[in-house]
């Protein structure tokens, strides 16, 4: 859940907001506020935690961005909306070191403020691993960077950036690194990680203060996304990384496309026999176990005769919901179709598996669904492999063995080859 401050003394342009945010975003609160005085109250309030303010600088009791002032000590990423343009609010956005600030008049203020919120609260989420050799420059890169809300974890080579990369259970989207370091410079480290990620999968940009205007273009040849030259302004380094992680989404947005189902956002059967068999071959190789459990919904087609196929279609979307509650964010969930779900688990010993899927299908008995107007409830049936067939598709027939085995033996259970 994340906290955001709207602070204006119009009424129309609060109720305006508030609703615009409701509409685009999940799991956020909204504190709203008319003078510095009620701002005030909520910043100085060490009980509440804010994750942006959307701060007007014109306001009955003060005109000089007395509450930017407030959000900036407290380290509130801040975003200022005004009227006007005036030198005077130029000076203050510029002092006040404000993320972003909105022309109110301009016909895409809503767009805008919209745009600029959505990448504070994910960059909240939203790792960068920043190299140089000199610790002087990684403290002034991390404090740049937490102020546009990134986790940054630090590396002093490339050496140590490679390692990072491959043993952190993080997953980066962005490598911002110095060109001229000792044992691995910065383009070694862009060809090393090349081998690995893909240029739309994990972004990198080069810092350097090489005079060579070559340098440029041959960091960009071997693989990174953006370069930036040293000496730096902060709005540049911010404003590269931004845009250079909204690109990065545009991508993940098109590979979701092409994996995900569109109906419950959940992987579809290519995308999970594609990750799943070179899970599978890992597996196989260290002799580790493994888990498949396919899921499919008890009488299901009763749920579609008696409320419509909408309501059936909020039922399977609710399986999705109540699978991703409950797995890790490393186990693969995949739509196989219809009401059926598959999932594929890594490093769960027997009895945990068994108290999981247990724990799951009471998950869904105790489940009440309230869909446009109607109280749903059902049970899912689940069949469970555990450990290492020959391959995948025989993990998957003997987890739609078990799931048979509970159609036939009454529904509402989970069925285990162990
Ligand atoms: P069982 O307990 O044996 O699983 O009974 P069931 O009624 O769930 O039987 P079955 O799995 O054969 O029924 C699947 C039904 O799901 C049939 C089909 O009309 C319906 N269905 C398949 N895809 C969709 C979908 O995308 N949306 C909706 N609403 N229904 C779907
Ligand atoms: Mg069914
Ligand atoms: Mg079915």
């Amino acid at each position: 859940m994340k906290t955001i401050l709207l602070v204006d003394d119009s009424s129309l342009v609060i109720n305006m907001l508030t609703k615009a945010l409701n509409d685009s975003f999940k799991n956020i609160k909204i504190l709203t506020a008319k003078s510095v005085k009620e701002a005030a109250n909520y910043i100085l309030n060490e009980d509440i935690t804010i994750h942006i303010g959307v701060i007007d600088l014109n306001l009955p009791d003060g005109y000089d961005g007395e509450v930017v002032d407030l959000t900036i000590n407290k380290d509130i990423p801040t975003i200022v909306l005004t009227g006007l343009l005036s030198q005077n609010i130029k000076n203050i956005i510029l002092e006040k070191r404000v993320i972003d600030f909105i022309l109110k008049d301009s016909p895409k203020v809503l767009k805008q403020t919209l745009t600029s919120i959505d990448r504070v609260l994910k960059n909240y989420d939203t790792n960068i691993l920043v190299v140089d050799d000199s610790s002087t420059q990684l403290i002034i890169a991390t404090k740049m960077l937490n102020k546009i809300k990134l986790n940054v974890t630090t590396a002093k080579n490339g050496k140590d950036a490679y390692d990072i990369l491959e043993s952190s259970d993080k997953k980066f989207s962005l490598v911002l690194t110095d060109y001229h370091m000792p044992e691995m410079d910065g383009i070694e480290l862009t060809l090393k990680i090349r081998e690995k990620y893909d240029k739309d999968e994990l972004g990198i940009i080069v810092l350097s203060g090489n005079k060579d205007i070559d340098v440029h273009a041959q960091c960009i040849k071997m693989g990174a996304n953006d370069f930036i030259n040293k000496p730096y302004s902060e709005i540049e380094v911010s404003t590269r990384v931004n845009s250079n992680l909204e690109i990065l989404e545009l991508f993940q947005k098109t590979r979701d496309m092409a994996n995900k189902d569109f109906l419950t956002g959940a992987y579809n059967r290519r995308y999970f026999f594609e990750t799943g068999q070179a899970t599978f071959r890992k597996a196989k190789r260290a002799k580790k176990d493994l888990v498949v459990a396919m899921f499919d919904i008890d009488k299901f087609k009763n749920i579609n005769d008696t409320y419509g196929h909408n309501i059936g279609d909020i039922a399977i979307k609710e399986i999705a919901k109540i699978l991703n509650k409950n797995l890790r964010d490393s186990d693969l969930m995949a739509r196989f179709g219809g009401e059926e779900f598959c999932v594929l688990l890594e490093n769960i010993s027997l009895e945990n598996t068994k108290i999981l899927f247990e724990k799951i299908r009471l998950a869904f008995e105790n489940n009440i669904l309230h869909a446009l107007a109607h109280t749903i409830k059902y049970t899912v049936s689940i069949g469970v492999c555990y450990g290492i067939e020959d391959n995948l598709e025989m993990m998957i027939k003997k987890a739609d063995e078990g799931l048979y085995y509970c159609k036939n033996n009454g529904r509402n259970q989970v069925a285990i080859n162990k």
